[in-house]
């Protein structure tokens, strides 16, 4: 048997998650740079992202795969190198078409960091997520980053959360000057100031707060007690006595607040500028959940179907949820998997319940940011990939073959657009239903159908972008020859409403909204009353608040 590295306790299970171009990409890059697994600032820049495996994400510089990277922190001023904490960034795509992958990866992370762009606070599709992570109940911290841009603009950033998402969300740090001279951070709860001692922003010290800006700083101290206290009791009874409140009791009380879903700790900095992004790993430590802190996962027993829930326990049978499936170029397909109590060893065979079907798992990997690390033993609470599972599929649940569980498996919404796909030749069409197949296995939302009138055969989705990467991957990967249609608005049904502008509606079929609503642009017909569905352009995902009533 292996042993296990990391505690429960040391273990993180984490999302990052924005509106395009918040930073992402930027944020995670410095994480693993800070944890040690990349070793040179700019490795993964210019389309060379290691989170980033597939061809059309670099060329299009977006996210769409989530993977998983294992990294290790060891604290900003090394303060847990003899016991670090292991950190499993899940990475969560921030496409709007994508928005399925986000839920997917949401189920199967404990904690996540919100990424604003400092010169824009919270965004629409901001909102999208953060309602997605409420919904999964998962705690959450907020980086605004990008606070060396023009227009930067940190309180800002935080009362846009309070308009826009209307959370309980205050500052735990405060950026000394914005723009270019945005230089270093205030440490509310500490009161001390944070510089950076190095050009790369490896090192920092600790200073005092500026003359001028120290009223600020204790002022937005004060904000910031009192917006915990108001959803902390322990604390209220501190503040309501007038006593002074500590580093440590003040830190217990956000870390309860934050993982009750009460309050959100905002933290400032620039990835670009190496700026505060290790205090934020911190923060994810001090802040976000372990396994044991979130509410147990519900599965059911096929048999008798009862609810069980599941706690991280190494001695328990092993369950887990295969939640993404990806192929890679140098070991074939490989089945991330959250294990959610139990151990699982390689070469040891798991039930798998959703398919009722046993298999092998092969091999078990660890995905590092530039490198893998194979396992013998992946256990609760953590996150492993297999190699060797022919016949899982994303939501499948993994369990130890004689305790059978189903673990709530993911539902699927109707695709909203579908387009047209006409292979050249008969070989072609093979290839075709093979790419199908395989791509539907990656991204359940992704589906093929045949046209019963013409016979032809039609893809179908959650948007445009994603259908276009499809048709690109089938094109590149499995070398289908093949003319493709215009996108169609599937699901016409859906929109009934007689309207003469544009607007957003709620999708009625599948999901009834559940998985957000869709935008849709519209010309009036010629009557100027209802619309011609041909015009319709699916935009993707948004805040219900944004809805009219017209229904
Ligand atoms: P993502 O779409 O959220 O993954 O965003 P990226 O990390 O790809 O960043 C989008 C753009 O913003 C890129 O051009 C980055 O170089 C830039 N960017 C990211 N972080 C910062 C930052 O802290 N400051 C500034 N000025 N630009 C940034």
């Amino acid at each position: 048997m292996a042993k296990r590295e990391y505690p429960l306790e040391r273990t993180r299970n984490i999302g990052i998650m924005a509106h395009i171009d918040a930073g992402k990409t930027t944020t995670t890059e410095r994480i693993l740079y800070y944890t040690g697994k990349i070793h040179k600032i700019g490795e993964t820049h210019d389309g060379a992202s290691q989170m980033d495996f597939m061809e059309q994400e670099k060329e299009r510089g977006i996210t769409i795969q989530s993977a998983a990277t294992t990294a290790v922190w060891h604290g900003f001023f090394d303060q847990f190198a003899k016991a670090p904490y292991r950190v499993n960034i899940i990475d969560t795509p921030g496409h709007v078409d994508f928005t399925i992958e986000v839920e997917r990866a949401l189920r199967v992370l404990d904690g996540a960091v919100a990424v604003l762009d400092g010169a824009a606070g919270v965004e629409p599709q901001t909102e999208t997520v953060w309602r997605q992570a409420t919904t999964y109940d998962v705690p959450r911290i907020v980086f605004v980053n990008k606070m060396d841009k023009m227009g930067a603009d940190f309180e800002m950033s935080v009362d846009s959360m309070h308009e826009r998402l209307q959370v309980n969300a205050e500052a735990i740090q405060w950026p000394i000057g914005a723009e270019d001279d945005f230089e270093a951070v205030i440490d509310l709860i500490t009161q001390e100031a944070y510089y950076p001692v190095d050009d790369l922003g490896e090192k920092w010290e600790p200073r005092e707060i500026p003359a001028e800006l120290k009223e600020l700083a204790e002022e937005k101290r004060n904000t910031l007690v009192e917006a915990v206290a108001d959803v902390d009791d322990d604390l209220m009874e501190k503040y309501l006595e007038g006593e002074e409140i500590s580093v440590d009791e003040l830190k217990a009380a956000i870390r309860r607040a934050t993982l009750a879903l009460q309050f959100y700790p905002v933290l400032a900095g620039s990835a670009y500028k190496d700026k505060g992004v290790q205090m934020m790993l911190d923060a994810v430590v001090d802040y976000l959940p372990g396994p044991l802190d979130v509410k147990p996962y519900i599965a059911n027993d096929p048999k008798t179907g009862e609810e069980v829930d599941l706690i991280a326990d190494d001695s328990k049978p092993f369950a887990a949820l295969a939640f993404k499936i990806m192929t890679d170029p140098f070991v074939g397909r490989l089945t991330f998997m959250r294990v959610y109590t139990g151990t699982l060893q390689s070469g040891s065979y798991v039930q798998n319940t959703s398919s009722d079907t046993r298999e092998r798992v092969g091999r078990l990997l660890q995905m590092h940011a530039t490198s893998r690390t194979e396992i013998e033993e992946v256990f609760s609470g953590d996150i492993a990939a297999a190699i060797g599972l022919k016949n899982t599929t994303t939501g499948d649940s993994l369990t130890a073959v004689d305790h059978q569980l189903i673990l709530e498996s993911m539902e699927f919404p109707e695709p909203v657009i579908e387009l047209a796909i006409e292979p050249k030749t008969k070989a072609d069409q093979d290839k075709l239903s093979n790419a199908i197949q395989k791509l539907a296995e990656e991204d359940p939302s992704f589906r093929a159908t045949t046209n019963p009138e013409t016979g032809d055969t039609l893809i179908a989705g959650m948007g445009e972008l994603q259908l276009d990467i499809m048709v690109d991957r089938m094109r590149r990967e499995f070398n289908v020859e093949a003319t493709v249609g215009a996108p169609q608005v599937a699901y016409r049904e859906a929109f009934t409403q007689t309207v003469e502008a544009r607007g957003y509606f709620k999708r009625q079929s599948g999901g009834k909204g559940q998985y957000g609503d869709v935008y849709i642009e519209f010309s009036p017909n010629e009557e100027g009353a209802g619309f011609e569905f041909e015009d319709a352009i699916v935009g993707g995902v948004v805040p219900r608040e944004y809805i009219p009533s017209v229904e």
